[in-house]
């Protein structure tokens, strides 16, 4: 019945049933729970998404939401008895305002087709969540995502102007930064797909820094190395992005990627500054000040 009602309002092939076609989306990114679900629809447009919701509550069946499904909590994971509503077809970016800083994107489209299409006009969408290749918008604002560079740039909830939700029976609410400050827009930035779909978003665009650096310093222990974060810290500076390793890390990723990391320090920090030439120059002249005194091993620094 519910089945019959979806492909009454779908096209065929975006209604998958059966165990072959709904085993793909069993699980997301934390694959050792799995449970298939009823069916998974794949709507083409918010027309579509709005039927779906309809057509699941008047038949009271759960609704799961799911971007590209690489979340790593589970959040994607079916219920027996659920549908999964998939939303990797709706991935068009409808609009960019260069002038305003602002794009306006549908939940498919992925995390990185943002900045790839706005980098004409020297901008960029800046929450890089280290899976921005493959996870959605719509999964970013619905986790709250963040990425090395959130220190300077801030996570999802700071780099959404607005959002167009939809309610289980299909009524679309319009959540902006403008009407209303922060509050129901900031609950939907890691509402985990419990309150609603996050059917459209208005992001902010950042522009591309002229330039970039990355330093990278190595250290006897993970101390001396935590202990050289809060010195940058300290001196007032907000670094774009500040990743450390400790020595499994350091290993780990040395032996995959061969990049040349030293294998003998115990901790390693790489600490990227961004902005003008001036601005590089005068973060950069002060953090190898602080590093060349913590640091006990080699300080080198490279493009980002
Ligand atoms: C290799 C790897 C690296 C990662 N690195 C990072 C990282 O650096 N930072 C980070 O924060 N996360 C990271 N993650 C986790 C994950 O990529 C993020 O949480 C991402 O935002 C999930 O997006 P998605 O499109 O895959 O969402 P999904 O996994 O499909 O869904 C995630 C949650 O959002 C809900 N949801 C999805 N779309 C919508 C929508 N349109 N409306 C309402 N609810 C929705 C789902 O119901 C679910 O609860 C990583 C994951 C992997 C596998």
């Amino acid at each position: 019945m519910l089945i019959q009602q979806l492909r009454k309002k779908l096209p065929q092939e975006s209604v998958l049933t059966g165990k072959e076609n709904t085993r793909p989306f069993e699980c997301d990114g934390l694959s050792v729970y799995r449970q298939t679900p009823l069916a998974v629809v794949l709507p083409e447009n918010i027309e579509q998404v709005k039927q779906v919701l309809k057509i699941c509550k008047a038949n009271n069946t759960p609704v799961v939401t799911r971007g590209a499904g690489t979340g790593l909590a589970g959040g994607a994971m079916p219920l027996s008895e659920s549908i999964v509503l998939g939303l990797s077809k709706l991935n068009k970016i409808k609009s960019i305002d260069a002038d305003k800083r602002l794009a306006v994107v549908e939940p498919g489209v992925r995390n990185i087709a943002i900045s790839e299409a706005v980098a004409g006009f020297g901008l960029y969408y800046a929450p890089d969540p280290s899976s921005q290749i493959a996870c959605t918008i719509g999964g970013n604002v619905a986790q709250n995502s963040g990425g090395v560079h959130c220190l300077k740039y801030g996570l999802t909830v700071h780099n959404v102007e607005a959002i167009k939700l939809l309610t289980i029976d299909g009524d679309e609410l319009v959540l902006s930064r403008q009407d209303e400050g922060l509050g129901l827009l900031a609950l939907m930035n890691g509402s985990e797909g419990l309150l609603g779909i996050i059917a459209e978003i208005t992001v902010k665009l950042t522009p591309t820094p002229e330039l970039a650096r990355v330093v990278m310093a190595g250290f006897d222990s993970v101390r001396a190395c935590a202990n050289a974060v809060a010195e940058i810290i300290k001196a007032g500076i907000i670094p774009a992005g500040l990743e450390m390793m400790d020595g499994f890390a350091i290993e780990a990723a040395e032996g995959f990627a061969q990049v040349g990391y030293p294998l003998d320090a115990k901790a390693l920090l790489l600490c990227e500054l961004d902005g003008t030439q001036a601005q590089v120059a005068a973060e950069l002249s002060q953090v190898l000040t602080i590093l060349s005194t913590a640091a006990t091993l080699k300080v080198s620094e490279s493009e980002a």
